[in-house]
């Protein structure tokens, strides 16, 4: 390779704008060529410098972008069954109904929403796995201490019924929470689920290993 070809391509070696390809040649010719080595080191850096290809760049812009994008639509989705639920929880009767929109939507909805603050501290996690773990753990802590807050805003008397000695009594009564709030169950093993498998897709999209 020439040596004015080369000299040409330093400057942009320097900088990391060259390609790979270019990083290679100006890397191969300096081992060989005394003069352009001492400019390259002349320019400020030593002949040890790894040039940086665009091409991954840009990769990695297009997942920050479809991860920013996920994260936003998931955003956008738990909040909507947030108003969903309140708007028809606000219509239902007082009563032996109340609170059935808020345990059984808001509640879960929004156990998975929050748990997303999460998502920010992603490059804090050591891989992926622990992360995904971590956002499961989040959606279901919240999710729960939710409820344990509903159990008393609604009077559900849960401690009546772990506390009564008469069994089929305290049975009884447990059917019924668990008759009037199974859908609020089951949207949250289902949020948890949800939680745990699109926090592992969105740290892949940023590369995390
Ligand atoms: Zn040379």
């Amino acid at each position: 390779m020439n040596c004015n070809v080369v000299r040409d391509l330093i400057p942009l070696y320097i900088d990391g704008c060259c390609s790979e390809e270019s990083a290679i040649i100006v890397k191969e010719h300096i081992e060989g060529c005394d003069a352009c080595k001492e400019l390259l080191e002349d320019m400020g850096t030593s002949a040890n410098v790894v040039s940086v290809s665009k091409a991954p760049a840009k990769f990695n812009k297009l997942n920050d972008w479809k991860a920013s994008v996920l994260q936003s639509v998931l955003l956008f989705f738990s909040f909507g069954l947030i108003t969903i639920g309140v708007a028809l929880e606000a219509k239902t009767e007082s009563g032996l109904m109340n609170g059935f929109w808020a345990i059984n939507l808001v509640i879960p909805a929004t156990g998975f929403m929050l748990s997303m603050v999460n998502w920010y501290f992603v490059r804090v996690y050591k891989n992926r796995k622990r992360f995904s773990s971590f956002s499961l753990i989040t959606t279901l802590a919240i999710t729960l201490c939710a409820y344990i807050w509903s159990g008393f805003h609604y009077e559900m008397d849960l401690l009546a019924v772990f506390s009564e000695c008469n069994f089929v009594e305290a049975f009884d009564a447990m059917q019924d929470v668990l008759f009037h709030n199974w859908p609020g169950i089951v949207l949250t093993v289902v949020f948890c689920i949800l939680s745990k498998t699109l926090s592992n897709q969105y740290a892949k999209m940023l590369g995390k290993e």
